[in-house]
C-alpha cells in the first residue's frame, strides 16, 4: 500500500491506483439475431407445424450442419447436454462404464454421463492449452473404460491424433465436445468428425445461438440413426421400420421449428464469426506475449482457433493472484473475470458427495458413488483454475477496444511487477 500511494499517477498508473481507465469507450457488440432469423422464423410458422419431422426448418439445419462440418450425417437436438447425453446412448455406454473427461468443463458435459448411470473419470489437463493431457487420460483408462469425452475448451482443439491413437489402442470411443468450438479446425478439418460423434451447443451465449439447441454429428449411418432414436423417445419414425417403439431408453431431446429456424438462419454467420475472433485474439496474444507474469494461452499443434473465451494465466510470484488481477482489469473497464468455473468439477458437491439422487436409503447407490472424488486429483487443472483470469470475446470488439485492452493489461501486469 505505501508504493501504491507514494508513486505519482501517470499514464501508466492502473485504475485500481487512481489512474483513469483504459476502457473510455463501452467494447463495441455484434448483433446477434436480425431480419434472416425473421424471415426463417415467418417461413417456419407459415408451414402449419413446428413439429421437426413434419417440418423443413430442422431437417434443413440438420443437412446445412453436415455440410459444413463435412460429417455426413447431423441430428439436432435441444441442447448441447442433450446431444452428448443421445450420443452416449447412442454408442450404448451402460452402467458402470468408465467415461473419461476433463474437470474444466460446463457441467453439461457430465450430466449425460451420470444419467446413463456411468462413472465419470477426470484426466488431467496440459498446463497451457487447458485440454486434456493425453498421457494423464492413458494413465486412466481400466478395464471399464468405454469412451473418451475430449472437450475443445475455449474453442481450442484437444490433441485429437493422440487421444485417438488411445482409443484405438484400448478400443474405446472418442466424443468431441464441441460445444466451445464451432468453427474450429484440427489438422485442417472441422472439429467434431474424428471422433465417432461430435456434439455442439445452440445455447444462447456459445458463437452460434438459438436460445436452447444442439447437435451430434457422424460419420456413421447406423450411429446416426441410433443417434435420431435417441433424441425421440425411442420411437423410430422411418418409413420403413419394423419395430416402431421403443427398444432402448431415450428422452425426448427434440428440437422445435422455431429453434430449427433460428440456428439455420446463424449458420452462415459462423465464418465470419469466427474470423473476427481469430484476428482479435490472435492479435491479443501477440501484442501480450513477453509480459512477464503472465502465462497466455497456447493453440494446440494444428488447431485453428475459434476463441469462445480468452483464458490466461497470472504467475504470482511475479504479479499478484488471479482475483487481484482480474479485479484489476475490472476497474481499467475489461469483461475478466478469476477461475473461470471455480473448482474443478470433481469438487462439486455433486461429485464430492455424490448426491446425485435425493434418496439413498435403501436404493441401490449409483456407480459413481463408489468412486472416489477428491482435491489433488488433478493438479494442473486446479491450478489452472486458480492462476486463471478470463476475458470475455466478442466478434464485435474492434481495433479501439484491442488497443485499450492490451494497454490496460500491459499496464497493470508492470505496475504489479513492482509492486
Ligand atoms: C455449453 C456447453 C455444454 C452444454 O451445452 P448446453 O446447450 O448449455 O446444454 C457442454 N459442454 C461444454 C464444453 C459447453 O461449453
Amino acid at each position: 500500500m505505501t508504493t501504491m500511494t507514494t508513486r505519482a499517477i501517470s499514464q501508466d498508473t492502473p485504475a485500481i491506483a487512481g489512474g483513469t481507465p483504459a476502457k473510455t469507450t463501452p467494447f463495441a457488440r455484434a448483433k446477434r439475431y436480425g431480419s434472416e432469423e425473421l424471415e426463417q422464423l415467418e417461413e417456419a410458422l407459415d408451414q402449419q407445424t413446428l413439429f421437426y419431422a413434419q417440418g423443413t426448418k430442422v431437417k434443413a439445419l440438420e443437412a446445412a450442419f453436415a455440410q459444413a462440418v463435412g460429417a455426413g450425417f447431423a441430428v439436432a437436438t435441444s441442447s448441447g447436454t442433450s446431444a452428448l447425453h443421445a450420443a452416449l446412448i447412442a454408442l450404448g455406454i451402460s452402467p458402470g462404464d468408465e467415461v473419461i473427461t476433463t474437470p474444466i468443463t460446463d457441467i453439461g458435459t457430465l450430466v449425460p454421463i451420470l444419467y446413463q448411470n456411468a462413472v465419470p473419470v477426470f484426466a488431467d489437463l496440459d498446463p497451457h492449452t487447458y485440454n486434456l493431457d493425453p498421457q494423464s487420460v492413458a494413465a486412466r483408462v481400466s478395464p471399464r473404460t468405454r469412451a473418451i469425452v475430449a472437450v475443445h475448451l475455449a474453442g481450442n482443439a484437444c490433441d485429437l491424433s493422440a487421444l485417438q491413437t488411445i482409443a484405438d489402442r484400448h478400443n474405446l470411443f472418442l466424443i468431441e465436445d464441441c460445444a466451445q468450438a464451432h468453427g474450429c479446425a484440427y489438422e485442417g478439418r472441422p472439429v467434431g468428425t474424428t471422433g465417432q460423434i461430435g456434439c455442439f451447443s445452440f445455447n444462447e451465449f456459445k458463437h452460434i445461438a438459438c436460445g436452447d439447441g444442439g447437435v451430434a454429428v457422424t460419420r456413421d449411418p447406423q450411429l446416426a440413426h441410433r443417434l435420431r432414436l435417441a433424441t425421440d423417445k425411442g420411437y423410430d419414425r422411418s418409413p420403413d421400420a419394423l419395430v416402431r417403439q421403443a427398444q432402448f431408453l431415450a428422452n425426448n431431446y427434440r428440437l422445435t421449428e422455431l429453434q430449427g429456424a433460428v440456428a439455420l438462419a446463424q449458420l452462415p454467420k459462423l465464418g465470419a464469426i469466427v474470423a473476427r475472433r481469430r484476428a482479435w485474439c490472435g492479435q491479443l496474444s501477440e501484442r501480450l506475449a513477453g509480459i512477464a507474469g503472465l502465462s497466455l494461452p497456447r493453440i494446440t499443434p494444428g488447431c485453428d482457433p475459434s476463441w469462445w473465451f480468452y483464458l490466461l494465466r497470472v504467475i504470482p510470484d511475479v504479479l499478484t493472484d488471479a482475483d487481484a488481477f482480474a479485479a484489476g482489469l475490472r476497474a481499467e473497464g475489461l469483461p475478466a473475470s478469476a477461475h473461470y468455473i471455480g473448482k474443478c468439477i470433481y469438487e462439486y458437491p455433486l461429485f464430492a458427495d455424490h448426491c446425485a439422487f435425493a434418496r439413498s436409503d435403501g436404493a441401490p447407490p449409483p456407480a459413481y458413488a463408489s468412486y472416489p472424488y477428491h482435491h489433488g486429483q488433478c493438479p494442473t487443472a486446479e491450478s489452472i483454475l486458480n492462476t486463471g483470469v478470463q476475458i470475455a470475446i466478442n466478434e464485435g470488439y474492434s481495433q479501439s477496444d484491442l488497443d485499450e485492452s492490451v494497454r490496460a493489461i500491459d499496464r497493470l501486469a508492470r505496475w504489479f511487477q513492482h509492486k
